[in-house]
């Protein structure tokens, strides 16, 4: 799930304290033991003296403790916050057998009003924007394999009608299935 930065970037995040990177990584500083998020506010360490997690457990792990200014912790240990990252994988893993939110929600365990406000709290998309976002996603790869034609397609990522999977690929994109083909 979580991407793996090149750490020249990384570190171009720590010392800009650019917020863009929180949580997907964390950084220690060797001489002092604490671990933050890139954007902490806490004096930019040497370069030398910088390293790398993935997440909050390899850090504790390594024996580094969380910074009292960014508390790296906290969110790290947020359960809507997973739950979301849950629900995201679910979505991207399984998007051509969910037929819609409410079969998301089931298979989650909530109702589909906490899923939503799950969404609402933690993304700038809901669940049925990022469910479609992902279909139309893995269709233009269809499109571009050339194997399965547009009707095909449509049913494979597990739109319900071929009216359906043209409405939002147009919407996504600004053109027809065919038209993306070409
Ligand atoms: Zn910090």
């Amino acid at each position: 799930m979580r991407k793996s930065f090149a750490p020249i970037e990384m570190w171009e995040a720590v010392k800009n304290n650019n917020s863009n990177y929180d949580y997907m990584f964390y950084y220690g500083v060797k001489t002092t033991g604490v671990f933050c998020i890139p954007s902490c506010n806490s004096r930019t360490p040497l370069k030398d003296n910088v390293v790398y997690f993935r997440n909050v457990d390899e850090a504790i792990e390594k024996g580094f403790r969380p910074c009292k200014r960014c508390r790296p912790d906290l969110i790290g240990y947020n359960p809507e916050k997973k739950l979301v990252n849950e629900i995201k994988r679910l979505i991207e893993t399984e998007y051509y057998l969910l037929k819609n939110v409410s079969s998301i929600s089931e298979k989650i365990g909530l109702s589909k009003t906490q899923v939503y406000r799950l969404f609402r709290e933690y993304l700038k998309f809901t669940p049925k924007e990022y469910l479609e976002k992902i279909r139309i996603e893995k269709a233009c790869e269809l499109l571009e394999d050339g194997i399965l034609n547009n009707a095909e397609i449509g049913l494979e990522v597990g739109f319900a009608s071929i009216s359906a999977f043209y409405a939002v690929f147009r919407k996504q994109t600004g053109c027809s299935p065919g038209e993306f083909r070409d």
